[in-house]
Parts: C-alpha cells; sequence; structure tokens
C-alpha cells in the first residue's frame, strides 16, 4: 500500500482548511484559536512536505517536515493551555522542542536511519501535546472541554501506537527517501485525517463557545462595578423560586452633590467602593446588580425579608462608615434602602422590586440614610441602635 497517489493531497487540505478557520475564529479574540489555527497550518505543511520540490534531498524533507510537526505539536499545547487559562511554561517547552530537533536532526544527518527519525518525531511530538494535560485536567468542567482533552489524548495514542506497531517492523536499513511509500505514511494519513478532524471540530466547538460567552458575559456586567446589569439580573434570578427570597434596592444620596464636589472620576470610584462592599458584606448566592445611575437592586434568595433588612442596614452602615478620605473625598456618602417581601399573588420580581422602590422612596422622604420596607418594620438606623443602647 502506498500513500504517493491524489489522496497525499487531501490531509493537507484538511489540515489547511481548519487552520483557515481557527485564524477566522480567532478575529473574535480568541488566543488558543489563533494557536490551533498556526498549529494545523504548520502540520498541513509538515505533511505536505515529503510531495514538493521533488528534486530535493531527502534529508531535506525529513529536516523541514519535522520542524513543521514540533512546531505545530508545540502550538497545540500552547492553544491547551490558553483555553484553560494555565501557566504555560512556554520556556520549557519551548527548550524540549529544541532539543527533539536536535537529536531527529542527529538521526536524519548522521544516522541516515528514518525509523530513528520516526521514533524521535513522534516521541517529541507525543511529549508536547501530552505536556498540559495533567496540569489542565482539573480544570475541565464541561462536557465538551473534557472531549477536547480525550481528543488531544488520541492523537497522542495515535502517535505512540503507530510508531511502535509500524516503526518496529520497517526494515532497519530502510532510507529516508523510502517515507513517502511507506506503510507509515499511508497509515498517518488515515489516522491523522480522522483525527485531526475531530480533534479540530472540538477544539472550534471549544472556542466558539468560550467566545460566546465571554460576550454573554460583557453584554450582562456592567463595565465599572463588574456587578451585573438589568439583563444580566434577570437571567440570573430566572431560577429563583417564586416566594423563596427578598430584594432590595439601594440609591446613593445626593449622588449628584458628591459629583459636583469631586467631579465624576471620584464619583466612579465612590460606585465601585459601593460595589465592593455588596460583594463583601451579602452572602455567596446573592445576585447584585446595578439597574442604572447609582441605583442598586439585590435579590436574596432564600432570606427572608426580615433578614433581608439586617443585611441591608449592614450594607448602609459598611458604606457610611467607608474609609472615604482614602479617596480623597471628605464627606460621608450614604444611601437609602427599601426592602421588598414576594407574595405569593406576584406574577413576576418586578412586582417585589415595585414594592422595594416604594419603600426607597419612604426612606428618602424619611431623610436618607435608612432602611424602610413596606411591610415591615424598618431594620434601625445606627443612630436608632446607639440612641437604644
Ligand atoms: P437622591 O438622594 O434624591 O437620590 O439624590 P441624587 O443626587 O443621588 O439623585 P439624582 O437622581 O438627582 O442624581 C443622580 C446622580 O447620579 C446624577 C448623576 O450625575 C450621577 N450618576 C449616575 N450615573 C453615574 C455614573 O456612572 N458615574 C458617576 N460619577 N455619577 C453617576
Ligand atoms: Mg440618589
Ligand atoms: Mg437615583
Amino acid at each position: 500500500m502506498s500513500s504517493d497517489g491524489g489522496f497525499a493531497f487531501l490531509l493537507p487540505f484538511i489540515f489547511i482548511t481548519f487552520g483557515c478557520l481557527f485564524l477566522l475564529i480567532s478575529h473574535w479574540g480568541s488566543q488558543a484559536a489563533r494557536r490551533w489555527g498556526i498549529g494545523y497550518l504548520l502540520a498541513s505543511g509538515g505533511f505536505l512536505t515529503p510531495w514538493t520540490f521533488p528534486s530535493l534531498p531527502a534529508e531535506l524533507h525529513a529536516l523541514a517536515a519535522d520542524a513543521l510537526f514540533l512546531g505545530a505539536a508545540y502550538c497545540y499545547s500552547d492553544a491547551l493551555f490558553l483555553h484553560f487559562g494555565k501557566i504555560r511554561f512556554t520556556r520549557l517547552r519551548a527548550g524540549f522542542a529544541l532539543a527533539a530537533y536536535g537529536v531527529i536532526a542527529y538521526a536524519i544527518l548522521v544516522r541516515h536511519s528514518l525509523s530513528d527519525e520516526l521514533l524521535f518525531g513522534d516521541i517529541g511530538f507525543a511529549c508536547l501535546v501530552s505536556f498540559p494535560l495533567p496540569f489542565i485536567w482539573p480544570k475541565a468542567g464541561q462536557r465538551i472541554e473534557k472531549l477536547l482533552l480525550a481528543m488531544a489524548s488520541l492523537a497522542v495514542a495515535d502517535c505512540v501506537i503507530r510508531n511502535v506497531i509500524l516503526v518496529g517492523i520497517l526494515p532497519a536499513s530502510d532510507g529516508l527517501e523510502s517515507f513517502a511509500t511507506s506503510i507509515y505514511a499511508y497509515a498517518m494519513q488515515v489516522t491523522s485525517s480522522v483525527l485531526g478532524t475531530l480533534l479540530a471540530l472540538t477544539a472550534i466547538a471549544n472556542v466558539t463557545l468560550q467566545a460566546m460567552s465571554a460576550y454573554r458575559e460583557a453584554a450582562e456586567r456592567d463595565p465599572l462595578t463588574k456587578l451585573l446589569n438589568r439583563s444580566g439580573f434577570e437571567r440570573a434570578v430566572a431560577g429563583v423560586g417564586k416566594t423563596d427570597f427578598a430584594v432590595f434596592v439601594a440609591d446613593i444620596d445626593h449622588f449628584k452633590a458628591v459629583n459636583d464636589r469631586h467631579g465624576h472620576s471620584k464619583g466612579d470610584e465612590a460606585l465601585v467602593a459601593f460595589a465592593d462592599i455588596f460583594r463583601r458584606f451579602l452572602p455567596a448566592n446573592s445576585v447584585v446588580s446595578r439597574f442604572g445611575g447609582e441605583e442598586f437592586v439585590v435579590c436574596l434568595p432564600g432570606v427572608r425579608a426580615a433578614d433581608a433588612g439586617y443585611l441591608a442596614n449592614t450594607v448602609r452602615l459598611a458604606l457610611e462608615y467607608h474609609e472615604w478620605p482614602s479617596l480623597g473625598i471628605d464627606r460621608r456618602i450614604t444611601a437609602s434602602f427599601g426592602i421588598g417581601k414576594p407574595e405569593p399573588a406576584d406574577h413576576s420580581i418586578h412586582e417585589t422590586i415595585a414594592r422595594a422602590d416604594k419603600a426607597l422612596y419612604a426612606a428618602k422622604d424619611g431623610g436618607r440614610n435608612k432602611v424602610m420596607a413596606d411591610s415591615l418594620p424598618a431594620a434601625p438606623t445606627l443612630l436608632q441602635v446607639i440612641s437604644a443602647a
């Protein structure tokens, strides 16, 4: 069986197509897609090498093909690390690739041995691609990510098994020029077409889903405070039960005066500080959103309205006694809060928010820097707590 027919060009064609597709996808901002793309294009060059410039010596073909395959393996391992956001061990992998290439060049130029060249080439490829796997395996949460790692492992296994079976039976006297017509080359084309396609498809699915979730994250977050925006809030509360939650809304008091006195950028810093206070003082499952301007809406799953009042009061005190001078703001910033309790007849959370809004207006009318609830006694303000002591 030989591989020097028209079939030989099918594999480079597949790899060039996927390489270009990855590079197109990389315009969505995916660094991993860029590495996959370069890797697939380098590998396509490696597959083409034995059939290009037939007049050149076999040694040159082998040297060029092995450099391209090692480059491709380096890019694949880079892509895997980038996808999972891990440290990439760039120097270590580059050093290993160079050392492997040195050994391969020795097998080609000094030993003139096809089986040694294939053995060291496959070892280099398999080590580079499998290197990231133990580091990133624990981070593969989604099924599609696990599938990607399974495909990468399969590509490594293919390389090792092919070498063990076929290089073992290649006659030791085989010269480098016999590669193109060897059974090894034929087997490589068949398995690489199938596994290269499967690996590319799972990698494309991964980079596409990752880009989509990055876009969705950007669309659902407020860029200043990094809290959810209104549409992020809607999606986050979709799974919350009908009455098993409480809501509070918060509005910074006289915020226009803060801007007028200290400038808009100090106002922005105050908003970021307020967002951090929410993160620090509310339960981890709280859905905190900036609905607009200096208005915030918080959904507290599994929390009763009375407890929501105490949580809101904690946030109110943390805001009031924040280290404002360290931000260059010479006055205390306060906020007013309204608590909303869901009713069984409510059609949506927005009815609860509307009740919380009503309570917020009452807090503003009642002098600001207060927590009020529509149907509950207001949580005590600090002044009330102090005067009661
Ligand atoms: P009140 O106590 O009645 O709520 O008074 P207020 O001044 O806070 O309310 P008003 O609605 O009059 O003004 C809201 C101010 O919030 C006006 C606007 O400049 C400011 N603001 C809204 N969004 C931002 C923002 O993103 N950054 C900054 N720095 N200021 C903002
Ligand atoms: Mg305000
Ligand atoms: Mg307002």
